[in-house]
């Protein structure tokens, strides 16, 4: 990826009030580009505004990913601030109770799928076909390894994220002409909010099962995302990559 690979793109990346998504944003600032950080909690985006000194180029919008409605709006008012979208990253996520499936229950599984597989699947429906319509896009989907293995106590999210890694092939094939490529990426665990509020006993397991025996961090997800984004990815779509310390997952 060139410096600078970003000027004159705008991009969305939603779940960008922190994390993953915070660290996408600062990647795709630091190379040029315009992005809307789009997120559900509207006093982390105040806050990183204004942690990140109001740059040109840089808008927050609260949006919930899980209703068409506010995903509409949002898209709107975006395209009003920074121009027609280039790339997007659905990075917004919960992981949900970490409770066995027998005792799961249906609103906190309605809540997950909700906002991790509905939500990506309303992000990229909205906002693709301005893509397409100018012959260029870039969608990267953050799914997880536990859509790919299938985490204990966590059904929810592993059936959310396996539905991601399907719907990011599914839509690649219908995109391949237009010049819009969606990729996704499987991150084993990473150094973010999501993973501090874990039980450590949790966290420990899950660095044991890492050849590297270590936590990704969000720099490391961002490097891989803006490859993803930028021109230079020009002969993937519809693929799944791992970042996960050498953890093979299949
Ligand atoms: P995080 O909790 O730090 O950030 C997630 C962000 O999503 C938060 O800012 C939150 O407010 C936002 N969000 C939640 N619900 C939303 C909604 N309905 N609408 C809009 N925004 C909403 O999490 P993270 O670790 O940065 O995770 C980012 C993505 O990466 C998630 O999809 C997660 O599942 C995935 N992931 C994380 C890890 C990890 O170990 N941290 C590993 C694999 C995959």
């Amino acid at each position: 990826m060139k410096d600078g690979e970003f000027t004159d793109r705008a991009a969305i990346v939603t779940g960008g009030a922190k994390g993953i998504g915070l660290a996408v944003a600062k990647r795709i600032l630091e190379n040029g580009g315009k992005v809307a950080l789009w997120d559900v909690d509207d006093e982390g985006l105040a806050a990183r505004v204004s942690e990140l000194g109001s740059p040109p180029g840089l808008v927050a919008t609260t949006v919930d990913v899980s209703s068409e409605a506010s995903v509409s709006v949002a898209h709107a008012n975006t395209v009003g601030a920074i121009g027609p979208i280039d790339l997007l990253v659905n990075s917004a996520g919960i992981i949900g109770p970490t409770v066995p499936t027998v005792s799961y229950a249906l609103p906190d599984w309605k809540k997950v799928i909700d906002i991790d597989l509905t939500g990506v699947f309303l992000c990229s429906k909205t906002i693709a076909p301005g893509m397409a319509e100018r012959g260029f896009g870039r969608i990267v989907n953050i799914a997880s390894i536990a859509g790919k293995e299938g985490t204990a106590n966590a059904p929810a999210y592993s059936a959310a994220k396996a539905g991601v890694i399907a719907f990011t092939k599914a839509m690649s094939k219908e995109m391949l002409n237009t010049g819009v490529l969606i990729n996704c990426i499987a991150p084993g665990p990473i150094e973010t909010e999501m993973v501090a509020n874990a039980d450590p006993k949790h966290v420990e397991i899950m660095i044991l099962k890492c050849p590297m025996a270590r936590l990704g961090t969000a720099e490391e997800v961002a490097a891989m995302t803006c490859w993803l984004l930028s021109e230079e990815c020009s002969f993937n779509s519809g693929a799944c990559f791992d970042l996960s310390g050498g953890r093979a997952v299949y």
